[in-house]
């Protein structure tokens, strides 16, 4: 922390409170001292507060008490809200602004959430059991008659429901305590069902895995875990049991999901295993609805969190365990102020907590796996086997230059409309698949395959609108080709099919099939896309387009066939990771269709079928991508081998942009050249405009970081750009630090 006021001049001798305002600008972000009025006294470490500053009143955060240097005017604080941190994630707070090169502020805005304000939501009693499942527990008829009180008027408080059945609130509370009803909002009430059923039998992989963290857990020490099992193989139900035994050890449970996969159905999952010990975090949620599940954590009422990405924030008091599903989706990554990735947050927490971390994945990022090899920091568990001895789903790829050879210059292939065409005779579903991040326009010859890339970097080079393509990375330019440089056919050129274009391709093969789309433009609306696939399952189309937000829908049963239309506009945006990205989407796709009784089958339609992402996909072998993969980061030093940090400058007039590039690559230079010794050697590329070079108007150019180093790329960029906001006040160009970007767009 910089600029704390110091005991050096004359102290006044009252300890006051040191209090972080919540204001956007950088310059302020130090404590403040206030006086604490007698009527809120003791105002604890972590209370949030409402505080005069200037003409106005801001709401800040306490974060420590100390005596103000004399001469200081002090003010009072104003008012207390609700909410508020503890000790822990205090600290975690003062940690991620140093990591994450961001303002105490931001963290701790973070950390705390929006919103946690209270408010009321109206809470009641639901039944949580069918009718069935309660004739089956052959319940005392006092029970019986609440549970029948309860049936015929939902939603009513204790008191009432004891009032309504005639009997006393102790019956009520048994009933409670048996999860059979559930005190509850509405909206939780939906997700709800109870504690039922024998858990399914173990596979020996799921067996051995279970008893290996199960001892760990005996342990009460700090591990982190990273779980490769392939699709299928039972992940979830490891989860279980594992929460199971943290839950006996009387400690709490956090599990994160990918926001687009935190269903209800999954919430059911927990919810039949855990009843109402478990409380659900996502972004859906009202102030109210939030405020009350973070009380029922806060209190360990909740022992298992269920939650997206902020769910690892979650004000656990007794941590025992932090599980990450999926663990290789970028979207764990915060992509705005703190740009924190939840798994350095995870670790962070379990640390301090002697917790263990559980991190799984059918297709784990590089860099966790690197980190999971015999002398990294993770211990590698891995399952190969699906449940039920089910196979590896089929996969077929489709070199899409041989199409054009054969005269279709239809976006699908003649192999993919023909197994359309089987399915809607068959009344099954097939949902096909595009590429959500294609905007980045790159240049393929659709003859021979061949992408241009940058000669330095081994990026796609992109289309920028002056007819130049440039690498976004390191600034090399070249005009663009009007012939390809390999095959000279003039098949070259910029493309990338967006659903609606897909979706009318779709319409003029099949006219009397049923087709619905799901992407950026349907989906907007609160909900809607589960509302999309809520009627795409329930028969109301044939045929799905969508970008990745579909993913969830391919576990319906009726699918049976997935189209990957154009695997090529992942495999070269303009990225490190397009290869790793490739290879993680058409695993977890051909892993997900036809989970049901009938078989599934994906087709991939590519123009470079030969590429080893592809191949590998397509014989689920993570390994060997894994292998090649390495070897090409080493190669051209990337991560994991380096470490990244971007410095992306934006603003409406260009000319201005790219002059402030200029001015912040001096002083990153600078700084750079001051770094001793070969080990700790940063470079600075660019800048050059950023692969999305304009958003909303804004033009985007960065400057990106590179070194052997973590804390030394940090550092550079960290001290260089401060040093450049202290000399130049640029109110319409925003510099914003990104260290360990998960893209470069
Ligand atoms: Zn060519
Ligand atoms: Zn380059
Ligand atoms: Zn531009």
């Amino acid at each position: 922390m910089k600029r704390w006021h110091v005991g050096v001049e004359k102290l006044t001798g009252e300890k006051c409170a040191e209090v972080i305002v919540e204001v956007p600008t950088r310059q302020l972000d130090r404590p403040f001292h206030y006086q604490v009025p007698h009527q809120f006294q003791p105002l604890p470490v972590g209370s949030r507060v409402i505080v005069p500053f200037g003409a106005r009143k801001v709401p800040g955060y306490v974060v420590g008490y100390s005596i103000p240097p004399a001469g200081v005017n002090l003010k009072p604080v104003e008012r207390i809200l609700g909410g508020g941190l503890n000790k822990e994630l205090l600290d975690l707070a003062r940690w991620m602004s140093e990591r994450y090169v961001c303002t105490f502020a931001e963290s701790l805005h973070c950390v705390l959430g929006p919103g946690r304000e209270k408010k009321n939501v109206p809470k009641g009693l639901y039944v949580t059991v069918s009718k069935q499942e309660l004739t089956n527990e052959g319940l005392p008829l006092k029970q019986e008659e609440v549970v029948a009180a309860a049936l015929a008027q939902p939603g009513m408080n204790k008191t009432q429901l004891a009032k309504a059945a005639g009997v006393s609130t102790s019956t009520v509370s048994t009933l409670i305590k048996k999860n059979l009803l559930l005190w509850a909002t509405d909206s939780e009430k939906a997700a709800a069902s109870t504690v039922s059923g024998e858990p399914p039998t173990l596979t020996p992989e799921q067996q051995q895995i279970t008893a290996d963290i199960n001892k760990a857990i005996d342990k009460r020490k700090y591990i982190a875990y990273l779980l490769h099992g392939v699709t299928g193989s039972g992940k979830t139900e490891v989860y279980l049991r594992v929460i199971a035994k943290v839950l006996r050890m009387n400690k709490q449970a956090i599990v994160m999901v990918p926001e687009i996969s935190l269903t209800p159905q999954i919430v059911a999952v927990f919810r039949r295993r855990f009843g109402n010990k478990v409380a659900v975090l996502h972004s859906r949620l009202s102030a109210g609805e939030k405020y009350g599940e973070q009380q029922r954590i806060s209190t360990g009422e909740a022992q298992v969190v269920l939650g997206a990405r902020s769910a690892v924030f979650a004000p656990v008091s007794r941590l025992g365990i932090i599980i990450i599903d999926e663990e290789h989706e970028p979207m764990y990554k915060q992509e705005e102020n703190p740009k924190y990735h939840t798994r350095e947050v995870a670790a962070y927490r379990a640390k301090k907590n002697n917790a263990l971390v559980l991190m799984a994945s059918a297709t784990p990022a590089l860099e966790s796996y690197c980190r999971a090899e015999p002398s990294g920091p993770y211990q590698l568990l891995t399952m190969t086997k699906r449940v039920k001895d089910l196979p590896m789903p089929s996969v077929s790829v489709i070199d899409m230059r041989s199409e054009l050879d054969a005269g279709n210059r239809s976006i699908l292939s003649r192999l993919l409309q023909e197994k359309i065409k089987y399915r809607l005779e068959q009344k099954q579903q097939v949902i096909l698949f595009i590429n959500r991040r294609g905007y980045a326009t790159f240049i393929v010859c659709r003859r021979c395959g061949l992408v241009l890339k940058c000669p330095h970097c081994d990026i796609s080079l992109t289309y920028h609108y002056d007819g130049y393509t440039r690498c976004h990375y390191c600034g090399y330019t070249r005009k663009a080709p009007e012939t390809c440089p390999s095959c000279s056919d003039q098949s070259i050129g910029y493309f990338g099919a967006g659903t609606q274009r897909v979706e009318k391709e779709v319409r003029r093969l099949f006219p009397q099939a049923g087709i619905m789309r799901m992407d950026g433009d349907t989906t907007s609306r609160k909900n809607a896309h589960q509302e999309i696939i809520d009627a795409f399952k329930a028969g109301g189309g044939d045929i799905l387009v969508g970008t990745q937000m579909i993913a969830k829908g391919l576990d319906i049963p009726n699918v049976t066939l997935v189209g990957v239309v154009n695997a090529d506009t992942m495999l070269y945006m303009p990225e490190f990771r397009a290869a790793e990205r490739t290879f993680q989407l058409l695993t977890q796709v051909a892993g997900r269709a036809g989970r049901g009784s009938k078989p599934g089958e994906t087709v991939i339609q590519t123009h470079t079928p030969e590429h080893y992402s592809i191949i590998y996909a397509r014989n689920h072998d993570y390994l060997n991508f894994y292998n090649q993969e390495m070897q090409m980061r080493r190669a051209l030093k990337y991560p994991p081998f380096y470490y990244l940090a971007r410095v992306l400058i934006s603003g409406e007039d260009e000319e201005h942009v790219m002059s402030v590039a200029d001015g912040i690559k001096t002083v990153l230079s600078n700084k750079a050249a001051a770094v001793k010794g070969q080990e700790q050697e940063v470079t600075v590329m660019g800048p050059a405009p950023s692969g999305l070079s304009r958003v909303q108007k804004r033009h985007r150019w960065q400057l990106v970081l590179k070194g052997r180093i973590s804390g030394v790329v940090r550092q550079v960029t960290a001290e260089a750009v401060d040093l450049w906001r202290r000399n130049n006040n640029i109110k319409d160009i925003r510099v914003s630090i990104d260290i360990d970007p998960q893209f470069l767009l």
